[in-house]
């Protein structure tokens, strides 16, 4: 693989690429051939440890550097990131096994937020309150938070990396990052740029490792992290709020989704068809944005489904660089398990396949574009995220039921809804129970507005004006003059 300059097999701790204490190491798999494509550390509590300590030391530096020189620093390294897009996207497909269009699509997407926060760093402001008392003067200021513990998935390993660490240090903070065990080359890429881009040592640390336990454990109580922020599953999610619990860690959580998108009989069909089709295979639907359930009103609903299905059989299957491709392997083979399970469950409780409903002829983790119809709610593809390419098409009649059916779930991440009436779009919009609502639009995500979710899909929000604010603490100056 040395056609890659960017394929870094060390971790980078305080500044430096490094192996495991141990020198032990893991594999990592190419989905799409199954094949090795390098080993990188597999490092533990220790070298966690280290690298806490070590960003503890830099971030108490980082905050005394002017936001300005910050946001210099982070634009390099935007800008790094920017001129290497096609290798690092290279480098994702390869770990990944996503399209190469849409791997150039997601560091572009991850560096804008590297851009963004670049810019938001020279923008924390502080408030001066009225006085209590005549000879008081009270003041707010902001600080930042201090070292930042990171955990993030394997269905974004850039960008799950970015939207996190750019805020981090544009607030002054430290971060210690580690990503999916699937997909760590991805990370250790952006530690080379950022490693370029002058990035003080010790404020962006990745520690690979197949002891997400251990490691996890360290990052959640280990005295010197003030805040964990983890994307992943709703599982992890709560074992990392409970191990927090013991020092009081402030918490960011993006964590399962299982969205609904909505269709009205009165929606623009072809546009409900085409932003169905996109928020559902993006990333052969591996994303806690993906619809999960497609909910179309009776009126439309037989007409929906011919249209959706003769739209998803002109897919392409394959690999990354395959002129084309519209849909890449799956990351394992438990994924292909359980959307084998979700169809079967949906057959043997009535549903009918449209379309697919196997393994793909490629072999491997490749699966076929697929689409159920007559779904109902008591199926688990209504309850559980499938986070594959399985469309299940749900019929209902009036306004209160598709609501209803919306928000029978613990989840509340992304939810789209297709109308071209603005009463109703106003009225639906506000009850979902949502943190994000696609109002005829099915690709929702930028670095301009605030993702996350509420109930079981997490806590905090990411990117935005409002995403700065996660790293900062407020601190109350009560000033007797
Ligand atoms: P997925 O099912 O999408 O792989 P996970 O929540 O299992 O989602 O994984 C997301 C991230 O959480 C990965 O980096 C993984 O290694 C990590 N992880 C898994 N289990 C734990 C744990 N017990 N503690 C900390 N991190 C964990």
């Amino acid at each position: 693989m040395s056609e890659f300059s960017l394929l870094k097999t060390q971790c980078y701790i305080d500044g430096q690429f490094v192996i495991a204490d141990d020198k032990k190491t893991f594999e990592v798999i190419d989905p799409a051939s199954n094949q090795v494509i390098c080993h990188v550390p597999d490092m533990g509590i220790n070298e966690t440890r280290k690298a806490i300590e070590a960003a503890a030391i830099a971030q108490k530096k980082w905050q005394q550097v002017t936001p300005k020189e910050k946001a210099q620093i982070l634009r390099r390294w935007h800008d790094l990131i920017m001129s290497n897009q096609e290798e690092l996207a290279q480098i994702l497909s390869l770990e990944q096994g996503k399209p190469i269009t849409e791997s150039r699509g997601e560091i572009a997407y991850g560096a804008s937020f590297i851009e963004w926060f670049a810019e938001e760093a020279k923008r924390i402001y502080g408030d001066v309150l009225p006085q209590d008392k005549t000879n008081h003067r009270l003041l707010v200021i902001k600080q930042p938070i201090g070292v930042v513990a990171a955990i993030t998935p394997w269905n974004f390993p850039n960008a799950m990396i970015t939207r996190k660490a750019a805020p981090a240090l544009a607030a002054g903070c430290a971060i210690v990052i580690k990503p999916a065990a699937e997909t760590p080359l991805s990370a250790l890429a952006l530690a080379e740029l950022a490693h370029q881009a002058g990035i003080p040592a010790g404020l962006f640390n990745v520690i690979t490792s197949t002891d997400a336990v251990g490691v996890g454990k360290e990052m959640t109580t280990n005295k010197l992290v003030r805040k964990v922020t983890f994307t992943g599953s709703t599982r992890v999610g709560k074992i990392l709020m409970e191990q927090s619990a013991s020092t009081v860690k402030k918490l960011a959580l993006e964590l399962g989704g299982n969205a609904p998108s909505i269709i009205f009989d009165d929606a623009d069909l072809d546009n409900a068809v085409d932003n169905a089709i996109a928020s559902k295979f993006r990333n052969s639907g591996q994303t806690c944005v993906c619809t999960n359930r497609i909910y179309v009103q009776s009126g439309i609903y037989d007409q929906f489904v011919e249209k959706f299905s003769q739209k998803v059989a002109q897919f392409k299957v394959g690999s990354a660089n395959e002129p084309g491709v519209n849909l890449g392997p799956l990351i394992s083979q438990s994924a292909v398990q359980k959307i084998e399970e979700h169809i079967q469950n949906a057959i043997d409780n009535g549903a009918e396949i449209v379309l697919g409903g196997q393994r793909h002829d490629l072999g491997g983790t490749y699966f076929q574009p697929t689409v159920l119809k007559n779904v109902t709610q008591s199926m688990r593809v209504a309850k559980e995220e499938t986070f594959a390419p399985l469309a299940p098409i749900f019929k209902f009649d009036s306004e209160e039921e598709a609501v209803a059916m919306a928000n029978d779930t613990e989840f509340g991440l992304a939810s789209y809804l297709y109308t071209q009436d603005i009463s109703r779009l106003w009225r639906v919009a506000e009850q979902l129970e949502y943190g994000i609502v696609g109002i005829n639009e099915g690709l929702i995500s930028n670095e301009i507005a605030p993702f996350g979710g509420i109930k079981e899909s997490g806590l905090g929000r990411e990117g935005s004006k409002y995403g700065l604010e996660e790293f900062l603490e407020m601190k109350y100056l009560c000033w007797k003059v």
